[in-house]
C-alpha cells in the first residue's frame, strides 16, 4: 500500500547569519506514522520543526506538508497542523480550562468547540486544578495542558518538540500512550526527543540528525542491528561519535 506523504523535506538549509543550523537535511514522513527526530544539542531539530510549522523561513531547499509548500502556502499548512514548541507557555492569567476554551474557539463553534475542549480536558487530566490559574501550575502540569491543547483539535499532523520534557515517569508514560492513541486515530506525528526509550517506544521510524544533516534513518530494530547495539542510546552514541 502506498502511503500519502505528509512531510517532505528536501535538501533543507537554514542559516542564522554564519550559523548553519540545518545543512542539507532530507527526510519524509508518511501518513499515520510516528516519526522521531533525534540528535545532540544544537543539531537542528527545533529549527526543522519550526520550519515545518511555518514559523521560520528556509534559506534553501524545500519543505512540503500534505503537498503544500510551507513558504508559499503557509495558511493551508497551518490548517492541518498543530505545533507544540519545546519551550511553550500558556496564558498565565487564565485557568487551564479557560485557556483550552480560548484556543478551541479558533477551531470550531458551538458543540464542536465543546467537543474539542472535552478532548483537551481529558488529555490534560489535571483534575480540580484545571480551574486554577496557569501561573500556579508546575512545569509538568503546564506541559500536560499544552499537549492537550496541541492534540485536542485532532490535527492531521502533530509536530511535538520534546513532548514529555519536564514530566515525571508516570505522566510521561501517559502522554506517550495518548500520542499513540491519536496516531491510531489518524494524526501523523513528528516529534523530537532526547529520550531514547521514548523514541523506541513511540516511533515507527527515526532520523538521527547531527550538525544539521540527517546522518541515519530507519526503524529501531533495523538501526540496532546495523550498529550491533543493544539499545537506541548505543546507536546514537556510535553514530554521533
Ligand atoms: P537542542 O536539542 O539543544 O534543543 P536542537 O537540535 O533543537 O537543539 P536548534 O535549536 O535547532 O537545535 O539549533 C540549531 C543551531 O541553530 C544551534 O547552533 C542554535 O544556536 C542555532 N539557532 C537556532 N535558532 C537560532 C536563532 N534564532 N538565531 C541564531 N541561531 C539560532
Amino acid at each position: 500500500m502506498v502511503r500519502t506523504l505528509v512531510v517532505e523535506v528536501k535538501d533543507l538549509v537554514k542559516n542564522f547569519g554564519p550559523i548553519k543550523a540545518v545543512n542539507g537535511a532530507s527526510f519524509n514522513v508518511s501518513e499515520g506514522e510516528i516519526f522521531g527526530l533525534i540528535g545532540p544539542n544544537a543539531a537542528g531539530k527545533t529549527t526543522i520543526l519550526r520550519i515545518i510549522s511555518t514559523l521560520l523561513r528556509i534559506t534553501s531547499g524545500s519543505v512540503n506538508v500534505f503537498g503544500y509548500d510551507v513558504a508559499e502556502e503557509a495558511d493551508r499548512v497551518r490548517r492541518l497542523i498543530s505545533y507544540l514548541p519545546e519551550d511553550a507557555g500558556a496564558y498565565k492569567n487564565l485557568t487551564g480550562r479557560a485557556y483550552l476554551n480560548f484556543i478551541a474557539r479558533f477551531f470550531g463553534s458551538g458543540s464542536e468547540t465543546k467537543k474539542i475542549v472535552e478532548r483537551g480536558l481529558e488529555i490534560a487530566d489535571l483534575g480540580e486544578r484545571i480551574d486554577d490559574k496557569v501561573d500556579t501550575y508546575s512545569k509538568g502540569m503546564i506541559r500536560r495542558l499544552l499537549v492537550g491543547r496541541a492534540l485536542m483539535i485532532e490535527p492531521k499532523l502533530a509536530i511535538l518538540d520534546e513532548p514529555t520534557s519536564g514530566l515525571d515517569v508516570t505522566n510521561a508514560r501517559e502522554i506517550r500512550e495518548i500520542i499513540k492513541k491519536f496516531a491510531k486515530r489518524g494524526t501523523t506525528v513528528l516529534l523530537s526527543s532526547h529520550n531514547m526509550l521514548e523514541v523506541e517506544f513511540l516511533c515507527e521510524r527515526i532520523a538521527l540528525i547531527n550538525e544539521g544533516k540527517i546522518v541515519e534513518e530507519g526503524n529501531a530494530p533495523g538501526l540496532k542491528k546495523k550498529y550491533r547495539a543493544e539499545n537506541l542510546e548505543e546507536v546514537f552514541t556510535k553514530v554521533v561519535s
